[in-house]
């Protein structure tokens, strides 16, 4: 709680101003009854009109008084807990762009994705409430039963035993209440994320006719999230009633007892008119006090899942004096794993000169993307070392390391935007830069075929492009800011030989000083590269260049003579 509450010191001068506003109302709304007891009691058996008048006057702008001071205290408690959201929002992002690799997987997106819009809601809901009633409503409880204490302690007695008894109520239908709807949240969720799903699978769902499994899957979340629902709601159930029947109750209680105590001579009869208006008043805050407990517990269940966040550690640390190399990019014995159970992979070894080309070959889930992931530290190894542009590549600041690389990832996604923009990146490019990349990457007659060109909008997840325009559009993003080092993990997979072998050579011609790591499924894509690992498991079982593995390998020998007739063509 505690750092998600130091959002609020910049605004503290606000929030004290805004609650002494709300001080002053609350001593308006009390003093309201008093004059009116006053009115009943003493004015109107005196017959003295002008003074009924001149306290009717006070009344009034005590009321607009109230009203004006609630108003204005509100729309402040508004901006202050708005503001301190967007704040706390802004830095729980810029926090979850920093993390790590390994956090966001043991976050999760979708939990990341929730704290930020869900949880950030219940936190500005919980600071907009206890600035609006925190105050407001223990005062008036307090003050009404201090008020009527001194005026009648019976019936006051009366009073506390109800309010208690509705404060009480509230509570524990609620504080029951609230496991449910966190379900409820949690079932909601499933549905959305099985909508999404459907959404961006839709053509798989379309081509392998399983709408019907999916109408299912869809109907089968739906109902828990109709029961979770329906359960929340039917523990919420008693809420209103019991408290309207207990305000009823309160009220019918005040006057029988008031009458009584009137008969008795221990009380006039205008104040029972006052303890009607003080019941009313203490009653309504003492439902505003509970709704505020229950918006405090869920804010400070959600400011702990920020908070989470926002503490999480700098897990990657910048090493000092690291090694330097002779060669320009390489392993020695790397290890990682990503749950720390199993290595996926092991004792990896390789070093290239600037210039030259990796390929790197092996089976789905044999570890190719989690190499290239070490060699970026997006993940960090638990063993071994790793450099980049001849220096260990711990010891490199994460910003000076990362731009030596150009990547095109497996997953990498189009923005909604122009494919111009799409080039450049948020990197403000020049346009020549932009073009000579679409050039290298063999997609800039597609992009001057286009009626519009380079500021052509790319659909959401480039619907509008084959998957081919695609993947060239990715490398020319990657080729676009002359990377050091360009990666392309099966970033061939929708190209045709002939359009990747133009690729390779383009890229080779274009660019002569950089290195290339090539992950592919293709011998063809591999076969001009300086150094080839093949990969299994996790492990290298061989590496060397293609007339070495057509030798040695026999794996690499039977994919080179399936994909090309004989390996040597
Ligand atoms: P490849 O790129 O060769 O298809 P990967 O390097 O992506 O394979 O994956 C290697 C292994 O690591 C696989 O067994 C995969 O299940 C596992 N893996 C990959 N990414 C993660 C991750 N983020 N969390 C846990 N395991 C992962
Ligand atoms: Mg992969």
């Amino acid at each position: 709680m505690h750092t998600v509450l130091g959002y609020l010191r910049p605004y503290r001068f606000r929030v004290a101003v805004g609650v002494t506003i709300k001080f002053s109302a609350a001593v308006f709304e009390l003093a309201l009854p008093l004059l009116l007891a006053h009115v009943l009691d003493d004015l109107v058996p005196l017959g003295d009109v002008s003074a009924i008048w001149r306290t009717g006057v006070i009344m009034l702008l005590l009321a607009f008084g109230a009203a004006a001071a609630n108003i204005t205290a509100n729309r402040m408690a508004a901006w202050v807990s708005m503001r301190m959201t967007e704040t706390l929002r802004n830095d729980l992002y810029r926090q979850v762009e920093r993390l790590s690799c390994a956090q966001l997987d043991r976050f999760t997106i979708s939990s990341l994705v929730s704290r930020l819009t869900n949880d950030t809601y219940h936190v500005h809901q919980m600071f907009d409430k206890v600035q609006r009633g925190g105050i407001r409503a223990p005062m008036l409880v307090l003050g009404g039963l201090v008020l009527t204490f001194f005026q009648d302690p019976v019936l006051a007695l009366v009073q506390l035993l109800v309010c208690s008894a509705t404060f009480v109520t509230i509570w524990l239908v609620t504080k029951k209440s609230i496991p449910f709807y966190a379900k409820a949240q949690t079932a909601v969720d499933t549905v959305v994320r099985i909508i999404r799903e459907n959404a961006s699978g839709v053509r798989c769902i379309k081509a392998l006719a399983c709408q019907g499994q999916e109408r299912e899957r869809f109907a089968s979340a739906n109902e828990t999230a109709r029961d979770a629902e329906i359960t929340a709601g039917v523990s919420m159930a008693a809420a209103n009633p019991m408290t309207n029947f207990l305000l009823n109750l309160g009220l019918v209680c005040v006057v029988l007892v008031g009458a009584v105590r009137v008969d008795q001579g221990a009380m006039k009869s205008g104040s029972i008119v006052a303890f009607l208006s003080y019941f009313t008043l203490i009653q309504t805050a003492t439902l505003g006090m509970a709704k505020i407990f229950v918006k405090i517990s869920k804010g400070a269940a959600s400011a702990r899942r920020i908070e989470e966040v926002l503490l999480a550690p700098q897990e990657q640390q910048i090493r000092e004096n690291g090694r330097e190399f002779s060669t320009d990019l390489g392993m020695e014995q790397a290890s990682f794993s990503y749950l720390g159970v199993e290595n996926d992979l092991r004792d990896a070894s390789f070093s290239l000169e600037r210039g030259q080309t990796l390929g790197i070959l092996g089976p789905t889930g044999s570890g190719k993307t989690t190499l290239v992931s070490l060699l970026l530290r997006l993940y960090d190894a638990d063993d071994g070392v790793i450099w980049v542009s001849g220096r260990d590549a711990a010891a490199q600041p994460m910003q000076e390391l990362r731009n030596r690389f150009g990547v095109v990832f497996q997953s990498d996604m189009l923005l909604t935007e122009s494919i111009y923009e799409n080039i450049s990146f948020l990197r403000d490019l020049p346009e020549e830069d932009v073009i000579a990349a679409a050039k290298t990457a063999q997609v800039w007659d597609f992009i001057t075929s286009l009626p519009q060109g380079l500021q052509t909008r790319v659909d959401i997840r480039g619907a509008n492009l084959s998957g081919g325009q695609r993947q060239r559009l990715l490398i020319a993003r990657a080729l676009a800011a002359k990377p050091d080092i360009l990666v392309l993990d099966s970033a061939d997979s929708a190209l045709d030989y002939r359009t990747a072998a133009q690729l390779y050579a383009a890229i080779r011609r274009d660019c002569p000083g950089t290195t290339l790591v090539i992950i592919s499924e293709r011998v063809a894509s591999l076969r001009e590269a300086d150094r080839i690992l093949v990969l299994e498991d996790g492990r290298i079982t061989h590496q060397g260049c293609h007339d070495q593995l057509v030798e040695h390998c026999g794996r690499y020998r039977r994919m080179a003579q399936l994909q090309m007739g004989g390996g040597q063509a």
